[in-house]
């Protein structure tokens, strides 16, 4: 049961084979015990969990049940959880208890879908390697002594380790795909705007999305169906058609068209990630799939880019952690100035304070116009250059990340390598654009590699499609690590 698919599961509840209160047990216990080795959990509440289960096992018996009532998810300590510890990662939440339900917690909640608990994360999202959560990092279950990837690190080793069928995530620069990457699952980025940003605590608005996390395709379509949908409380959200993710998943890819970017198949990139995603690719050809070179000219200012907007935002965004209305407060401090300076210098960890510091500066009279007007122009033309790409192609295919997983402490001194491990991603987060990782082999050290397939907006559904036939033909997606 521990390897069975959301649509198996959803199955063995409907025809009463087992109980939501006995399916939640069962990966509590899982998650109590694993938990102490991986901290994938920053909160773990049986009496919650099994609350809500109880209710969906109403739900099933009283003929209500929708395809994920009565099924464990866990959430990222982002989401905002009514009466749960939601912390962000951060010391600056470590008391704070939301009074209220983000969109996406509350689209689960009326799904009927149970909280297993609030997964382990890097401080406000910031990272690559969940070394900088203040609840300590999250172990990769391949290998303890490797990072699991980031931010949503804690979501990504809950599922490889199958502590809970699947997870939610966001990703701002890569932090659904890069740890689903390196441990070994599937996760989809979408389209920005399609998934409620209220209540998932803020690191750079433009860029934020919450997606889910997964064994397979099929599993991401089913809570996609959940996830996604229009919230006017959130003023970036999209008002479309409610669609139906799972729709395309059986469509054979004949003469499907995929673009592999020139720019993605570099030096830069490890000859096991190279040689894995090639031969994922052989197998596309398999499937009926043709290949064409593009070009993603400006691949390069990714990561400069990014690291001149995400701060701007976050600098702006973090501004209302004060110690004063909640989080946070220094124990001593003079006056109110001084409470301001001494909640927020002990409230935020190292790396948090770095992005604000950064963006502090490329906003500041001066250096605004030099910084930041600057990277917002090439950020344009980035999504131009998706935008040639796609004229020449259906989906754009590549790594997710230029390594397998590195080992804790491995670049946590070093930054701007840190920040290298999101050169594949953080394109499709500057143009908005949906894109996936999904599990295609190993490399190094026998650590998972990812594949990342790069649709065009609101094409979640082709980029299903493209993962679930990959995956009616491989089981990499069925791999886990150790013994079930
Ligand atoms: N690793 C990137 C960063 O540190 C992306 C994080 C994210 O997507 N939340 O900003």
């Amino acid at each position: 049961m521990l390897n069975s698919s959301l649509k198996q599961l959803s199955a063995l509840l409907a025809a009463r084979k087992i109980s939501s209160a006995e399916l939640t047990s069962e990966f509590l216990e899982r998650s109590r015990a694993l938990n102490l080795d991986y901290n994938a959990f920053i909160t773990i509440n049986e009496e919650a969990s099994l609350a809500q289960a109880r209710a969906a096992d109403m739900m099933i018996a009283s003929g209500r049940a929708q395809p994920l009532t009565g099924i464990p998810i866990a959430q990222k300590d982002i989401f905002c959880t009514r009466g749960w510890l939601t912390t962000c990662g951060s010391r600056m939440l470590s008391n704070f208890i939301s009074p209220y339900d983000a969109g996406v917690v509350e689209r689960f909640n009326v799904a009927g879908a149970v909280n297993i608990g609030k997964t382990n994360m890097d401080e406000f999202a910031m990272g690559s390697s969940n070394e900088t959560s203040f609840y300590g990092p999250v172990k990769n279950p391949w290998d303890i002594t490797a990072v699991p990837g980031g931010s949503s690190g804690g979501s990504a080793c809950a599922v490889a380790a199958r502590m809970a069928p699947a997870a939610t995530g966001t990703d701002t620069g890569g932090s659904i795909r890069q740890p689903a990457a390196l441990c070994g699952i599937s996760g989809l980025k979408p389209t920005y705007g399609l998934v409620s940003r209220y209540g998932m605590i803020a690191f750079a608005s433009s860029l934020d999305q919450g997606g889910p996390m997964a064994k397979s395709a099929e599993d991401l379509a089913l809570m996609l169906n959940v996830m996604a949908g229009f919230d006017e409380r959130d003023s970036t959200s999209l008002q479309r058609e409610p669609e139906d993710y799972t729709r395309n998943l059986e469509k054979p890819l004949e003469g499907l068209r995929i673009g592999l970017p020139k720019e993605y198949f570099v030096k830069e990139i490890s000859d096991d990630v190279a040689r894995t995603v090639e031969a994922a690719i052989a197998e596309y050809r398999k499937l009926g799939a043709k290949t064409v070179e593009v070009s993603l000219p400006n691949t390069k200012l990714s990561v400069p880019v990014y690291y001149v907007l995400a701060p701007a935002e976050a600098s702006s965004n973090l501004s209302r952690f004060d110690g004063v209305r909640y989080g946070y407060r220094a124990p001593e401090y003079a006056d109110l100035n001084d409470m301001y300076r001494k909640s927020r210098a002990q409230g935020f960890g190292a790396e948090v304070k770095r992005r604000i510091l950064i963006g502090t500066y490329v906003l500041s009279h001066g250096y605004y116009d030099a910084y930041y007007i600057q990277a917002q122009k090439l950020r344009r033309l980035m999504a131009l250059d998706f935008a040639e790409a796609f004229k020449q192609c259906d989906i754009i295919m590549g790594p997710a990340s230029p390594t397998v997983a590195f080992n804790l402490g491995e670049k946590s001194s070093d930054p701007v390598q840190m920040y290298l491990s999101d050169a594949y991603t953080i394109a499709v987060n500057l143009a908005g654009l949906p894109a996936m990782s999904i599990p295609a082999g190993f490399g190094k050290n026998n650590r998972p590699v990812g594949l990342q397939i790069i649709g065009n907006y609101f094409a979640e559904a082709q980029i299903l499609n493209v993962a679930h036939q990959y995956q009616l033909a491989t089981d990499w997606h069925l791999r886990a690590p150790g013994p079930l």
